[in-house]
């Protein structure tokens, strides 16, 4: 499985090739033009996060992990090692479909071992200024994101999903990230987009849309969703919870999963005996996967 493409933030060109991992691996991060050197998508990696989710580990970095990691994570895969031959993922379409069909052409392996979930115990709520971020107990992986951008295509959004079966796939992956044509100068002047074009986001316009049609109406709150579970991939394993935020970002994201990491007495591991069915799976399902051999 190898795509390539150029990153948003760097425009740096890039190959990514996914490969099966064993099982209990989890997501493993490999830069081919670093002897190799890797960086596990978990939380202690996280780095600076500003328009997109970084890691860094000994001083090497790896930019803009969350389209990705949301497609493992929408799709059930556990275990994967990717390789780049440079600092930044791909944009490709700003979604997470792209990574969705490479993965579908693969195929998904099911391993042996049960897959190991996060449940959380107990609430925990971040807040900064206006924005907020919680989960809460709960059976099953479910996430409610509200935005509100002053913008007539955008104002007030909400969306709700749970993910099970392939909600993930029909409701979230093809949502693009976006952007305003008013402030594309200063962010290229500031550097944070080197790599985007109008095949890699959905442009707005101070009153409209230059690169229409939307795929959903409300494509904009869903890719906040895509992004969210991307970020909160790098728990390390797959949450039990509801989470519900509030024009939150990558930032109160990933300040959400170093809450979780650094208090134990937040959450317990489970693993798929005890855990609820999400619909519609059978319970073999719930073993890791790792993508087949490409
Ligand atoms: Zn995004």
């Amino acid at each position: 499985m190898e795509t390539s493409g150029v990153g948003l933030h760097s425009g740096a060109p890039v190959k990514l090739r996914i490969l099966p991992a064993p099982a209990g691996a989890g997501v493993v991060f490999r830069r081919v033009d670093l002897d190799g050197f890797e960086i596990e998508a978990v939380g202690r990696n996280v780095a600076r996060v500003s328009y997109a989710t970084s890691l860094m580990k000994k001083g090497v970095l790896i930019s803009t992990t969350e389209h990705l990691l949301s497609a493992f994570m929408g799709m059930g895969v556990d275990n994967a090692i990717v390789e780049l031959n440079n600092l930044e993922l791909p944009i490709l379409d700003g979604s997470a479909q792209p990574y969705v069909e490479m993965i579908r052409k693969a195929g998904i392996k099911r391993q042996r071992r049960l897959r190991s979930y996060l449940r959380l115990r107990k609430e925990v709520e971040v807040r900064e200024g206006d924005k907020f971020i919680a989960v809460y107990p709960a059976e099953k992986y479910s996430v409610a994101y509200s935005i509100n951008f002053p913008h007539p295509l955008i104002g007030k959004e909400t969306f709700e999903v749970e993910l099970s079966g392939d909600a993930y796939c029909r409701e979230i992956a093809a949502a693009r990230t976006f952007g305003f044509r008013h402030e594309e100068q200063a962010m290229r002047n500031m550097g944070l987009i080197r790599g985007a074009s109008s095949e890699s986001c959905i442009v707005l316009t101070r009153d409209g849309i230059e690169n229409g049609p939307l795929r959903f109406p409300d494509e904009f709150v869903r890719h906040k969703v895509l992004d969210l579970i991307g970020d909160l991939a790098l728990l390390g394993r797959r949450l039990l919870g509801r989470v519900v935020a509030d024009r939150a970002g990558h930032a109160l994201h990933t300040a959400l999963v170093s809450r979780i990491l650094r208090d134990h007495s937040l959450w317990e591991e489970a693993t798929a005996d005890e855990t609820a069915s999400p619909a519609g799976e059978g319970p073999e399902k719930h073993q890791g996967t790792a993508p087949a051999v490409p």
